[in-house]
């Protein structure tokens, strides 16, 4: 048998966007890490990610249970806590604006304000009719999803973390009382005395051999980019055509499902996107709990195996990485994880 290419208190499977939350916050807090991932920081579903941070608009689409919802409440306070932990992380603090035509104005929650015409108008002055109503939530913010993953796995890598890129996990390794040991590579075992599964939509197969049952399904959603001219789009705007925003001085990117009733769309609601052209589309899988809800916790049936795989996972990961590492290290039962558990199938 090969010896161990290294040992670690904690393995955690899955460089996206949780993996390397959870990753950097065992580190920050003095566990040994190592992060695997079977390709590039972010390279799944992270990188075709909208990345919106905070509300989620008028209506939730899917709709989340309520650990989600608490969970999300403190999303972009996190975001703070993480900007001023990791200088230069990407994020935008735009705000979001969402509405619906046709529709009366929904009951706000804190943090959220209807916003009239005139309003809505100097908010996104490209509008070409602005609706009666918006909902305006000043606090909401978009990340750069893989930057965010990026500067997360830098900030573990300063806190000691081991990252072991391009290197497929193959099983999770278990001694002769069924305690996790480690996990199998391609490149040769890693040990280390927890293992988090992180691995998205993946996570359900790596945990099945271990009898861990995962229900996680394949979710697609499309994400567009577009070219177009500088700041045609001010904020985050929700309607019923899409998510949209602005990611540089000349493109867009949209969260929708046709691209042809999409860039419709754009041209009938801005002034001056005559010019608008589709530039690529790519769909993403996303891994959603078949409840809805996040699933975080240890798995029962393995000592030493950990879950950590969650729907609208760019706005959670901050919270649940840090709650995730407090479990690991200091042995908590976090209260806002507890409706999450895998047990609970
Ligand atoms: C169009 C679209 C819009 C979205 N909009 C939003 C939004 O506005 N806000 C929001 O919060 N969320 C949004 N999401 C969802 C969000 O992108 C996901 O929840 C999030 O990216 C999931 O991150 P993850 O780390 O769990 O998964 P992933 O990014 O898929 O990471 C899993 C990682 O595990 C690795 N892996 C898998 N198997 C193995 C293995 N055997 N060995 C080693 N590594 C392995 C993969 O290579 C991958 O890097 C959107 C998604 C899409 C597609």
């Amino acid at each position: 048998m090969s010896s161990p290419l290294m040992s670690s208190d904690v393995v955690v499977v899955g460089a996206g966007i949780v993996g390397a939350s959870v990753a950097y916050h065992a580190a920050r807090a003095g566990a040994a890490v190592t992060l695997v991932d079977a390709g590039r920081p972010g390279g799944g579903v992270t990188a075709n990610s909208f990345a919106w941070v905070g509300s989620f608009g008028v209506l939730n689409s899917p709709p989340a249970g309520p650990a989600a919802t608490g969970l999300r409440a403190t999303a972009t306070d996190e975001y703070r806590r993480l900007e001023a932990e990791l200088p230069g992380l990407p994020i935008t603090w735009s705000g979001s604006l969402s509405w619906r035509a046709g529709e009366s104005a929904p009951d706000v929650q804190p943090g959220q304000e209807i916003v009239d015409a005139a309003t809505a108008a100097a908010l996104e002055p490209n509008l070409r009719q602005p609706p009666d109503w918006a909902v305006w939530v000043a606090g909401d913010a978009a990340v750069d999803p893989v930057g965010v993953t990026e500067r997360l796995i830098a900030g573990a890598r300063e806190h000691g973390a081991k990252v072991q890129l391009d290197t497929p996990v193959s099983a999770v390794r278990r001694d002769a009382e069924g305690r996790t040991v480690g996990v199998d590579t391609a490149a040769g075992p890693l040990a280390g005395a927890t293992v988090v599964l992180a691995a998205g939509v993946a996570t359900a197969a790596l945990a099945a051999p271990l009898g861990v049952r995962v229900p996680v399904e394949p979710s697609p959603a499309t994400l567009f980019r577009f070219r177009a001219p500088a700041a045609l789009v001010r904020t985050l705007v929700n309607t019923q055509d899409f998510d949209l925003r602005q990611v540089a001085d000349d493109q867009l990117i949209a969260a929708a499902d046709s691209p042809d009733q999409t860039l419709a769309a754009i041209r009938s609601t801005f002034r001056g996107a005559d010019d608008v052209e589709l530039l690529s589309t790519h769909v993403g899988q996303r891994p959603m709990p078949t409840d809805g809800e996040p699933i975080i916790g240890p798995a029962t049936e393995t000592p030493g195996l950990y879950i950590a795989v969650m729907h609208a996972a760019i706005a959670l990961a901050p919270t649940t990485g840090h709650l995730i590492a407090q479990e690991l290290l200091h042995g908590t039962i976090e209260p806002a994880l507890t409706a999450c558990r895998p047990s609970r199938f």
